[in-house]
């Protein structure tokens, strides 16, 4: 740790003022930099107005890691960025330093702990994803281990630009979407199918019924009367989204359901603002089955949507860009993928309550 920052006093309360770990070229150059150039997948140059240079290389990581693996990390930072180490947004590791000598000695180093150095420019980044059955309770189907998969697939577009812009992927285990996937250029998500299932003596030990009944977006939680005249509630089916908020808020609604969970398949969000403005994602393939360990249906989807663009996106289009262009008929048409009802999206208010763009809207 830097000793500027080991000097002040830290305390758990509340997120640390992010100027403290900034490396000192950032903290010297910030808001005056100049422009930036991509040297290679991997790596890019940020060059200030005063002509300070800061170098950056990238590489992929597994998001949930071990102590050793950041240890590693570390190391790497202290010998080569003044102990500075930055991950970005899509869990990507970075290095930042000043000196160009550096580049081929760090890389060299990097690929010796079997770091994958890419995702920068025209490029499909590092996959954002979520907890999974590693670690969350309302998830509908694995994280790390589609991510793994569909990774796996893709590496060659990790390290080398061959596609017409960026693709960002993104993998939610559950319609809460803690990954990014609204505003990814492919998402996955995973999708439960059935209400939750009440667990009525559970339920009356275990849970508020109030914070229960507000927990629903929908309204689908009401309240009940047990037979023996006790307070409980109940679940209505018809307007349930399978969102399994009340199951956060009562252990004794669960939601995952072996047989009925997978993962839908979303195209065509972006958060950028460049040329066009920031679009959502849009349903694309409404289920998948769970089929660990490799799942092959999703990494075929995935790959057939990158295969499609690739072939199909003019230089500089985003993936939402490209199916603007030829529009959305002509996408199922070259993916192959089977237009369903569930792909008309029939929620009147849609136009008046949600937010398009990155505008603010008061
Ligand atoms: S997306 Fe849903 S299941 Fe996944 S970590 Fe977030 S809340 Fe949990
Ligand atoms: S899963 Fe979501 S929509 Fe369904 S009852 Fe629970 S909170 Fe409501």
């Amino acid at each position: 740790m830097p000793e500027e920052v080991k000097k002040k006093r830290l305390t758990d309360v509340g997120p640390h003022d992010y100027h403290d770990y900034l490396p000192p070229m950032v903290k010297k150059n910030y808001g005056k930099w100049a422009y930036h150039e991509i040297m290679d997948s991997g790596t890019m140059v940020h060059v200030a107005e005063n002509g300070d240079k800061l170098y950056t290389v990238r590489v992929g990581s597994p998001r949930l890691v071990s102590g050793s693996f950041v240890r590693d990390l570390c190391d790497i930072a202290d010998k080569y960025c003044g102990g500075y180490l930055r991950f970005t947004t899509r869990n990507s590791a970075e290095f930042l330093f000043e000196d160009e000598k550096n580049i081929v000695p760090l890389k060299k180093d990097l690929e010796k702990l079997g770091l994958n150095i890419g995702g920068i420019g025209n490029n499909v980044a590092n996959i954002v994803h979520t907890q999974g059955w590693v670690h969350c309770h309302t998830s509908a189907s694995d994280a790390s281990g589609v991510v793994k998969s569909v990774m796996d697939e893709l590496y060659e577009y990790f390290v080398e630009e061959k596609l017409p812009s960026k693709v960002r992927v993104a993998f939610a285990c559950c319609l809460n979407m803690c990954g990014s996937v609204g505003s990814s250029d492919i998402a996955i998500v995973g999708t439960h199918r059935r209400p939750p299932k009440i667990n009525q003596e559970r339920l009356l030990n275990l849970c508020e019924i109030p914070s229960t009944i507000a927990s629903c977006p929908t309204n689908s939680v009401r309240p009940d009367v047990t037979a023996d005249g006790k307070q409980t509630v109940r679940v209505v089916q018809e307007t349930c989204v399978f969102c399994g908020s009340c199951y956060t808020v009562c252990p004794a609604m669960p939601i995952a359901d072996p047989l009925t969970d997978g993962v839908s398949i979303w195209v065509g969000g972006k958060v950028s603002n460049a040329r066009t403005k920031p679009t959502f994602s849009k349903l694309v393939i409404p289920f998948i089955p769970n089929e660990p360990p490799r799942w092959p249906k999703v990494t075929e989807a995935v790959k057939t949507i990158i295969n499609a663009y690739k072939e199909g996106g003019r230089p500089g289009e985003r993936v939402s860009e490209w199916v603007d262009r030829i529009g959305w008929p002509k996408f199922f048409k070259i993916t192959g993928f089977e237009f369903t009802k569930y792909h008309v999206d029939d929620f009147r208010l849609a136009e008046s309550m949600m937010n398009y763009s990155a505008y603010a809207r008061l």
